[in-house]
């Protein structure tokens, strides 16, 4: 496994490889982050790592100077994953001096994370187009974990024709259903029993749809309904959107599903979570 810091040091790198994915990540990994690597490394042939805590996408008062660090153990985990290349920029190797292009993305990129968390996404898009423009993987590997995350950086890859093939791997979770997180570190212990509820919620509106509820009201009422009933948690939002544009619907059309996800607070710490509603096959 090769450990590179400087864009000269990864050009260089790069040229021992052909075939390339790449799985962006903010480091303090957890088994959601290698299973994208070990994904990317079956299908691919060799996986890089970037790990790199982007602070264009934390917002004021957000909690850039305390997001959880561990590079030897991340290193650790990457050699035993088996990936070949990590690249561990410093803020200067991202941003050199006098930097000065942003990536903006209007649509999907303005609700939801992006409406309450105003820069989050720019700050995304341009170090994503900026890690895939510098390493030049084949295929860039993202979670289903941070849904709204995959269809804005779908966007701008389509948008920019950037060179690379996006995949998006399902979510990993917990025995009791919570999605894993690097910021799940932060929550106490009445907080972490408590917060699988967002998941229960989102199971709530899957399994009404399954049923065969499309009236995305009375979806949101059940995820909302379920977190009210957990008083440590205080719903943010919770959303049944179009899975591309990422609008409210008042009805799911049976043909197209919808996408379900919320933000909920614990005392401080915010979590996601989504799931999808698949399209309604059949009669
Ligand atoms: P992060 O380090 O949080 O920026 O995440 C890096 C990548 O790992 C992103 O594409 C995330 O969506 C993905 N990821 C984070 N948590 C999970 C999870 N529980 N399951 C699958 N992918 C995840």
């Amino acid at each position: 496994m090769e450990v590179v810091t400087t864009r000269a040091q990864l050009r260089d790198s790069r040229t021992r490889f052909g075939a390339l994915g790449l799985v962006p990540t903010m480091g303090y990994l957890h088994d959601g982050h290698l299973s994208l690597v070990r994904r990317a490394k079956a299908e691919c042939g060799a996986a890089a790592v970037s790990i790199f805590v982007n602070p264009t996408q934390f917002g004021p008062g957000e909690d850039l100077s305390t997001y959880p660090r561990d590079l030897g153990r991340d290193l650790a985990l990457l050699e035993e994953a088996g990936a070949e290349l990590v690249w561990t920029p410093t803020v200067e190797d991202v941003y050199p001096p006098g930097f000065a292009t942003h990536v903006d993305v209007a649509g999907p990129a303005q609700v939801l994370e992006g409406a309450r968390r105003p820069g989050h996404f720019r700050g995304v898009a341009t170090v994503v187009t900026i890690l895939l423009n510098a390493v030049t993987p084949t295929r860039a590997y993202f979670g289903q974990k941070d849904a709204q995350q995959t269809v804005v950086l779908r966007r701008v890859v389509a948008d920019l024709a950037l060179p690379v093939d996006v995949v998006v791997a399902p979510t990993v979770r917990e025995p009791d259903g919570l999605a894993m997180s690097s910021r799940n570190t932060y929550l106490d212990a009445p907080a972490r029993a408590a917060a699988p509820v967002l998941h229960q919620a989102l199971l709530a509106a899957a399994h009404a749809w399954a049923a065969g509820e499309g009236d995305a009201d009375r979806l949101r009422a059940l995820m909302t309904d379920t977190l009210a009933a957990q008083p440590l948690a205080e719903a943010d939002y919770v959303s049944v959107a179009d899975p591309d544009t990422l609008t409210e619907l008042d009805t799911i059309d049976p043909r197209r599903g919808a996408l379900a996800s919320l933000a909920v607070r614990f005392g401080s710490t915010r979590l996601i979570d989504n799931e999808i509603l698949p399209p309604r096959t059949g009669p």
